[in-house]
Parts: structure tokens; C-alpha cells; sequence
């Protein structure tokens, strides 16, 4: 359902991703795991073609972009709408409340009718854990409950696939497993994902499978319960026993 084929980065001179192939299906939970700088936000913003990747091809549920050829603007958009980014620092409107960011894609992006939104991004924020909050904007949130917001927004777009960036990062460590539990409900439901994340025990509890990547390159991908106990790779080792 997903495919990166020879995906390419560069940065001026800086080549950040060098050749990523990856097939994602239906349904996996893939957690990227990797030393910082190694490629994994990039490789996300690029499949949200929040950066346009120098080379390569990217195809999601049919509909493909090939970079080797100079892609129409069109075609960004829609293939944007396939994806829904969740991030680091939740990125949302600070002068709207938690119902009218939810809603703004919807009803900006797509022309959706207001009405038809507003009770589709209630029922989102209730599936959050926020429907007593929908009327408070983000300052009067905390971050696990803004980062919530944030899951709740994406989802309002209906994607075949819920990119997530390091989505608990900036959060105090008593806020971390409030949003963990929203991602492990949606993952259940069958959501596809590709989660950024040092959460170790997320990726052992929720991964399908785990991509370990160093210097712009998938190094090894496998089950968590192989890559955590027996990696094959000596770089995955030499990581995991850093951060472990
Ligand atoms: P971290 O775990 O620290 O977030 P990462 O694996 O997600 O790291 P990236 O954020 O993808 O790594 O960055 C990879 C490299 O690309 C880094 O050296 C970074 O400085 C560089 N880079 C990323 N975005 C840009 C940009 N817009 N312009 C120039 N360099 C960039």
C-alpha cells in the first residue's frame, strides 16, 4: 500500500536519505528507530512531500509520484491528502480552539460542509479523550492534550496512512502515555502508521515490524521482538545498547 522505491535527499550539498526502498502494508505499524541525523524525519516529510525528495518514487494506496520527472503541483496536493502528519511540536493554530483546528482541514482543504464537520471533529476529539475540551484553544491545554488535538486533526482528513513525527518528544514523561494510548487505540483499528519515536516500548508493544536507520539508509527491519534481542546488523547493536 506504500512504496519508496530509490528514494533520494539532499540538502545542498548534504545527501540525508541515500537510496531508501521500503513496502509498507495495509494496516503494519512500522516504527523508525536511528541515531539523530540519520534520515528519519526527512524520510517522513518526504512520503508527506513536505520536502520534495531529489530522486525516487513514492507510492501510496495506487497513487504514485516519481521524482525523477518533474512532478505538477496538482499531484502534490492530492497525494498530500493520502498522509496525515502528526508532529513533534503539534503545529496547531494557537488562536483556534481544539474543535476549529480539527476542523479546519476538512472545511479549508476539502470545502466540506461545516456542519457535517463540526460533529465529525467532536466525535474525533471524543475519541481522543477531549470532548470536554473541544472549546479550549491550545494555551489552555497541556502538551499531551494539545499533542492529542494534533492525532485528532490528522484524522479529520481520513488518510490511508498516519505519518507521526517523534510525537512525544517534547512531552513531560507523565504526559507520554496519554498520546501512546491514543496511537495503540488506532493502531488496533487497523490504521496504518509510521511512527518516529524513542519510545522503545511503544515499538515493542505496537510496531508490526521495526526500521532501524543510520546515515540516510534503512539498515536492517524486522519484528521488535527480533531487531530488541538478536539484531543482525552491528550498527542496530551498537545502537540499541546506547539507548537501552
Ligand atoms: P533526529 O532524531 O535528530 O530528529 P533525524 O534522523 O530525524 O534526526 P533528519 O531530521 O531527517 O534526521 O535530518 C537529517 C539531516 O538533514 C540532518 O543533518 C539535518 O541537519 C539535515 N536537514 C534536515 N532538514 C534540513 C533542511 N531543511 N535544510 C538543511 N538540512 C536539513
Amino acid at each position: 500500500m506504500i512504496s519508496i522505491k530509490g528514494l533520494y535527499k539532499q540538502f545542498g550539498q548534504l545527501e540525508v536519505l541515500k537510496g531508501i526502498n521500503l513496502e509498507v502494508k495495509k494496516g503494519q505499524v512500522i516504527v523508525v528507530i536511528g541515531p539523530s541525523g540519520s534520515g528519519k524525519t526527512t524520510m517522513l516529510r518526504c512520503l508527506n512531500v513536505l520536502e520534495t525528495p531529489t530522486k525516487g518514487a513514492i507510492s501510496i494506496e495506487g497513487q504514485s509520484l516519481d521524482f525523477s520527472k518533474s512532478v505538477p503541483k496538482k499531484s502534490v496536493a492530492s497525494f498530500r491528502r493520502l498522509t496525515g502528519m502528526v508532529f513533534q511540536n503539534y503545529n496547531l493554530f494557537p488562536h483556534k480552539t481544539a474543535l476549529e483546528n480539527v476542523m479546519e482541514g476538512p472545511v479549508i482543504v476539502k470545502g466540506e460542509d461545516k456542519t457535517t464537520v463540526r460533529k465529525k471533529a467532536q466525535a474525533l476529539l471524543e475519541k481522543v479523550g477531549l470532548g470536554d475540551k473541544i472549546d479550549y484553544y491550545p494555551a489552555q491545554l497541556s502538551g499531551g492534550q494539545q499533542q492529542r488535538v494534533g492525532i485528532a486533526r490528522a484524522l479529520a482528513m481520513e488518510p490511508e496512512v498516519m505519518l507521526f513525527d517523534e510525537p512525544t518528544s517534547a512531552l513531560d514523561p507523565e504526559l507520554v502515555g496519554e498520546v501512546l494510548k491514543v496511537m495503540k487505540d488506532l493502531a488496533l483499528e487497523g490504521m496504518t502508521m509510521i511512527v518516529v519515536t524513542h519510545e522503545m516500548r511503544f515499538a515493542r508493544e505496537a510496531a508490526d515490524e521495526v526500521i532501524f536507520m543510520d546515515g540516510g539508509v534503512i539498515v536492517e527491519r524486522n519484528k521488535p521482538e527480533e531487531i530488541f534481542t538478536t539484531p543482525k546488523e552491528e550498527r542496530t547493536r551498537k545502537f540499541l545498547n546506547m539507548i537501552q
